[in-house]
């Protein structure tokens, strides 16, 4: 495995909401919760889960577009809560984000070049030229013509605004990228294009990708290694092969076999199905938060909360990991 380029241990985000007469009662939010990972140089890494476990936040925490509550994020080795605020903002260039909605995330009253040409003068990246020349360069990267500059968000189709979007988000040479949901709007044909591009722009351009998103079809066939995240907690850490193959942790296992398949025989097999709802994150359940939905679930489970750690050569957090 290469090195690792960006860390994070203990990352925490916890937000305080008040309730009842004069904000009296104090209740918080444990959106990330205690959050160690590492990411490798060049690799794509995905955060699965249903929605509100927590895989947008902390996405946004490791690129301090949030600030967190607890713990550090390293990149390259460097705590990015230990930099100056000039540093930071040199740093940012090395670290990008793609949305999920392209249409909300472009300004409709800016053309094309504007948008492609702000994030490449916040940087000072050189005169006025030089930026044209920039920006018609990333459109051919995103494989769209470079007369299209003079258009705006609205008279291009949603797979071409992603592409712009990606386009806006490599100006400046980044090196990691956060993908946050960047294909789950687009129709399935379009999806497959934009990660074929996403796929050799990574090659090209040798990205690291945190890849966040709740359809596991896409993990199987872009993602190198996989976390899956419940209530704020990691739960499982493996590789693709290894989590789609044998996933240890039960939610993992009720996630994968929700996952529609190809083979008719494998269709029509009894497929294991997740019953309840996902507990409330204002109020969580004692020891491992899954036990309320968990069909595994013992008396230790309810007392006692799993950490993550080595099952066997996986990392999981669960009491009784399923059998490899
Ligand atoms: Fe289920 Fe217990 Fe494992 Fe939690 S710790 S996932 S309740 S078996």
């Amino acid at each position: 495995m290469n090195d690792v380029l960006i860390s994070t241990e203990g990352l925490s985000k916890h937000y305080q909401l008040s309730s009842g007469f004069f904000g009296s009662k104090e209740r918080v939010v444990r959106a990330v919760d205690g959050i160690t990972l590492d990411i490798h140089e060049r690799e794509t890494f995905a955060l699965v889960g249903e929605s509100g476990c927590g895989k947008t936040t902390l996405g946004r925490v490791m690129l301090r577009l949030i600030e967190r509550t607890e713990g550090s994020v390293r990149y390259r080795g460097q705590d990015l809560h230990a930099l100056s605020d000039t540093a930071m903002r040199a740093m940012r260039k090395k670290l990008q984000i793609i949305f999920q909605d392209p249409f909300a995330s472009l300004n409709p009253r800016m053309r094309v070049k504007d948008i492609l040409a702000e994030p490449l003068r916040a940087h000072s990246f050189g005169t006025a030229a030089e930026i044209e020349e920039r920006c018609k360069e990333l459109l051919d990267m995103v494989g769209l013509r470079q007369h299209l500059l003079n258009r705006y968000p609205h008279q291009f189709s949603g797979g071409q605004r992603q592409r712009i979007g990606i386009a806006r988000a490599l100006a400046n040479s980044p090196e990691f990228v956060v993908c946050d949901e960047a294909v789950s709007a687009l129709d399935v044909s379009i999806q497959a294009q934009v990660l074929n591009l996403l796929r050799d722009l990574q090659e090209r351009l040798k990205l690291t990708y945190l890849f966040i998103t709740h359809d596991l079809s896409v993990v199987r066939q872009f993602a190198d290694r996989v976390g899956v995240m419940f209530l704020g907690r990691m739960v499982e850490v493996g590789t693709t092969e290894e989590i789609f193959a044998n996933p240890r942790h039960p939610y993992t296992m009720f996630l994968i076999s929700a996952v529609p398949r190809a083979d008719p025989h494998q269709r029509n097999r009894e497929r294991p199905i997740l019953v309840g709802d996902i507990p409330s994150p204002m109020n969580l359940p004692s020891g491992c938060r899954f036990h309320t939905r968990c069909p595994f679930a013992q008396a230790i489970c309810r007392t006692e909360e799993p950490v993550l750690s080595d099952r066997g050569g996986r990392a999981v957090a669960c009491h009784f990991p399923l059998d490899q």
